[in-house]
């Protein structure tokens, strides 16, 4: 059995790993898509000491970070359930049984989806979630940015910069994003905001042409021409397949404490798939590094094993 078994490889789950295995103990990582979030991410500037980097120069190094130790990494596997007994059990998607004294979760979250006609199918024909990768697309076009929360109105202003013109759909009758932000937003010449705005359908041939909205307050549907629609309607964390094992809050995501445990005992959390307050990539580094210590206290701490 693995000493510690890190589900998920993201930034949180490297740095579990990696501070594992520097304590000499037989550390695996299984991980869906190593790098998590980060392969999205074009140009990074808030890793300390880095003074900018890109998503995927970020991932290949932390894939040579994580190489660099004796580290089992398990790439492209899903885990699909976890389950105390004497020692832990992960059970992957493939039907494998990986057993480990503790693990430490970190399978992060991903954008959540409008759920509207066309969305799926314009999916990167203009449809799309990252601003700061797919902005440049739209140079000079028009765009929508669907969310008025902080990462809509951040991403409007993201785009109102390299795009012709920006409106904001908002489903309430107000912005949800921090005042400072909706300040900025309003001063910006080349952005509309409308709220009570329920969107209702992406439109398109062979790429997105428009949307439409359902205007809460007439009830009628209203047509906007547009060249591409950025969903921003929050993260959702990935933790599905532990519902029924792992205490989640009301958003779906685990509930550590300030050591990354989780109600089970040998089961440990870090990084955006946590209640943690904010959701980056230092802080799920630093949440990885503070689980996995945790782990190793257990570790030592467990006669049993
Ligand atoms: P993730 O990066 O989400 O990694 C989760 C890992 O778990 C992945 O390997 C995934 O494949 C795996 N996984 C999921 N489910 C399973 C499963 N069932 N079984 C096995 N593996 C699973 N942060 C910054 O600090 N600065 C930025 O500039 C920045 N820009 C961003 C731009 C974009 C477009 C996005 C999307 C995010 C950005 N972030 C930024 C946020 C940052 O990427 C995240 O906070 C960070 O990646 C979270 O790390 P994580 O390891 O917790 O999760």
């Amino acid at each position: 059995p693995f000493d510690v078994l890190v589900v998920g490889g993201g930034p949180a789950g490297a740095s579990a790993a990696i501070y594992s295995a520097r304590k000499g103990i037989r550390t695996g990582i299984v991980a869906d898509r190593f790098g998590g979030q980060v392969n999205d991410t074009l140009s990074i500037e808030n890793i300390i000491g880095t003074k900018a980097t890109e998503g995927p120069k970020f991932v290949a190094s932390l894939e040579a970070h994580v190489a660099d130790y004796e580290i089992d990494v398990m790439k492209s596997q899903r885990a699909a359930r976890i389950e105390k007994k004497d020692l832990i059990e992960v059970e992957l998607e493939n039907g494998a049984v990986l057993k480990s004294k503790t693990v430490i979760l970190s399978t992060g979250a991903r954008y959540r989806q409008l759920g509207v006609k066309g969305e799926a199918e314009f999916k990167n024909k203009g449809v799309a979630y990252c601003p700061h990768c797919d902005g440049p697309l739209f140079k000079g076009k028009d765009v929508a940015v669907v969310g008025g929360g902080n990462s809509g109105v951040e991403a409007a202003i993201d785009l109102a910069g390299i795009v012709n013109h920006v409106t904001v759909l908002q489903a309430m009758d107000e912005l949800r994003a921090d005042q400072v932000l909706q300040d900025r937003l309003r001063s910006l010449p080349n952005v509309t905001v409308i709220t009570d705005a329920l969107t209702s359908e992406v439109t398109g041939d062979s790429t997105v042409n428009g949307l439409s909205y359902v205007d809460r307050v007439s009830g009628e549907e209203k047509h906007i021409e547009l060249d591409g629609v950025f969903v921003q309607i929050g993260l959702l964390p990935n933790t599905e397949f532990l519902k029924d094992s792992v205490e989640l809050n009301k958003h779906g995501e685990i509930i550590v404490d300030r050591n990354g445990k989780t109600n089970i005992p040998g089961v440990f959390a870090a990084g955006d798939c946590t209640d943690s307050a904010h959701k980056q990539i230092i802080i799920s580094m630093g949440a990885g590094a503070t689980a996995s210590l945790s782990a190793f206290d257990h570790i030592i701490r467990s006669v049993e094993l």
